[in-house]
């Protein structure tokens, strides 16, 4: 059982016990009992067991004695003041027993699982009643001297008091636990309410299980409990088998025979057979469709978890795609996306494109002086260096492969193209990083730069050629400079 919320029982709790255990006796003794004493359904000890369930047993004691005082008051009425002590006692100890052997199987309080149902089941209505069964018929024997035979009055205290555990206890503890949001009610829904509460009519009204020639058994209105089941979950179905049951046992004690006309000891068998399982069925399927609920929620609540988890992944691999291992800045393939791009808006608007191609210079010769590692930091220092540089909204900074570098911008003419490119050899010349393989002493590079307006349907080749090719007239020129 799940004692980690122990919530205990308050003071208005001590009011309303024994009167909704005393208000349970009067309910029961209205509708489920025949006029030959016989109790259809017998309601009264779902109360405490239902108290016991949603406390976690805290309490239990006081809540106990609460309702063994009701019971006796109820008692009184019919029997000596030792009989009724005695057959309170016995309703107590059905009650203990069924919520022992709950707890004992770890049964959850609440019964949302239709295991919870099947071990409520075996520990109540099966095993504690008939346990009451026995130690009440025998007090009944003893002390009343009753006719009836042991065994016949076994049966009826156990089938009495194991469908009032049935209908009563999922009844109370649903209507104890937060009201579950309501399906919105569709026409269709209101049309098959008034035709269950019309047919609940005639089951209930036709003396003898039928009209004319057609049955008409209460197990007509089973479909009807599987239909709230489905569209209004636990709660309702609880309510609905408690009060089909309440009604049937009603129109039973008051001579109707809904399930023919046989003898009333065999209607009432009858009675109760179709009340347990309405109820089995009925509160069974409740639970099962709420589980599946509960689990199609949890599915999804994962799946929703595991693709965001996924998006994330997939942004960071696209930035990490796009990204070049060294540097930090975009690599050639972000930059030939980007270059493909602006290529195609370049050339509906008309707008031209500048490129710009820097490759450092005497950069084997750095590698082979100061190391590989001092290479690649060198590479980073440029790299920075160019990002810090090329800050406007639209310039493209790109690792191009190796020791080269791109940069896509615009220009408003020649001048300011190569204006920009210049800009850029004169801050790594200014940076002066030593590099004493170099006839300039420090880390430079040479600079292609190349300007075109692009036309639909021209290749993008046309624009790196031409900064290729401008880049390397400036090495062919002595290096440390910028060619247009
Ligand atoms: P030039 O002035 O004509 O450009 O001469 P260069 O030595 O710079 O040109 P070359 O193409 O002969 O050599 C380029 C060198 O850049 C060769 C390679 O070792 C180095 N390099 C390329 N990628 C990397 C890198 O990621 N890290 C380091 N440390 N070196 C690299
Ligand atoms: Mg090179
Ligand atoms: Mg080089």
């Amino acid at each position: 059982m799940n004692f980690a919320v122990p919530e205990r029982p308050r003071g208005l709790v001590y009011a309303l016990l024994p009167l909704l255990h005393f208000a349970s006796v009067k309910l029961t003794f209205l509708c489920a009992v025949t006029p030959e004493n016989e109790v259809v359904v017998w309601l009264p000890n779902a109360v405490l067991l239902a108290a016991l369930l949603h406390f976690r047993g805290q309490r239990g004691v006081v809540m106990a004695a609460l309702t063994f005082c009701s019971d006796v008051t109820a008692n009184l009425g019919a029997f000596s003041w030792q009989e009724a002590v005695l057959l309170s006692g016995v309703n107590l100890a059905e009650v203990f027993v069924t919520y022992s052997l709950m707890r004992r199987a770890q049964t959850s309080p609440r019964l949302e699982r239709i295991q919870d149902f099947g071990k409520f089941i075996v520990a109540g209505p099966l095993a504690g009643a008939l346990m009451a069964g026995l130690m009440g018929a025998a007090v009944l024997k003893v002390m009343q001297g009753t006719a009836t035979p042991y065994l016949t009055l076994v049966r009826l205290w156990w089938f009495g008091d194991g469908l009032g555990l049935l209908i009563y206890t999922p009844l109370l503890l649903a209507f104890t636990q937060p009201a579950p949001t309501m399906p919105r009610l569709h026409r269709l829904d209101i049309a098959i309410l008034l035709l269950s509460l019309g047919l609940a009519v005639v089951v209930f009204t036709s003396r003898g299980g039928q009209i004319g020639e057609v049955s008409v058994t209460p197990t007509l209105l089973l479909p009807s409990t599987l239909f709230l089941a489905v569209r209004f979950g636990l709660r309702w179905t609880a309510l609905g088998v408690a009060l089909i049951s309440l009604l049937l046992a009603w129109v039973l004690s008051h001579g109707h025979q809904p399930f023919g006309a046989v003898d009333i000891h065999l209607e009432i068998v009858r009675a109760q057979e179709f009340i347990f399982t309405l109820c089995t069925i009925g509160i069974g399927f409740a639970i099962v469709l709420a589980q599946l609920t509960a689990h199609e929620r949890e599915l999804e609540h994962k799946v929703r978890e595991r693709t965001q988890a996924l998006e994330s992944s997939n942004t960071r691999l696209a930035t990490l795609s796009a990204t070049d291992g060294l540097t930090g800045i975009a690599n050639r393939r972000r930059f030939d996306e980007v270059l493909a791009g602006e290529w195609r808006r370049a050339a509906r608007s008309g707008q031209a494109l500048t490129l710009v191609m820097l490759d450092v210079d005497f950069f084997k010769a750095y590698n082979d002086h100061y190391g590989h590692l001092a290479g690649d930091d060198c590479l980073r220092r440029i790299a920075a260096l160019l990002s810090a540089q090329f800050r406007r909204t639209g310039d493209v900074l790109a690792r191009y492969g190796g020791e080269e570098f791109v940069l896509l911008t615009s220009a408003h003419d020649a001048a300011d193209a190569w204006l920009i490119a210049e800009t850029a050899r004169q801050s790594l010349q200014t940076m002066a990083l030593p590099h004493a393989m170099s006839p300039f002493g420090t880390v430079t590079a040479s600079l292609g730069v190349a300007m075109h307006v692009p036309v639909v349907g021209e290749s993008v080749d046309v624009l790196l050629r031409r900064a290729d090719q401008a880049l390397y007239q400036a090495k062919a020129q002595g290096r440390n400079r910028t060619s247009q």
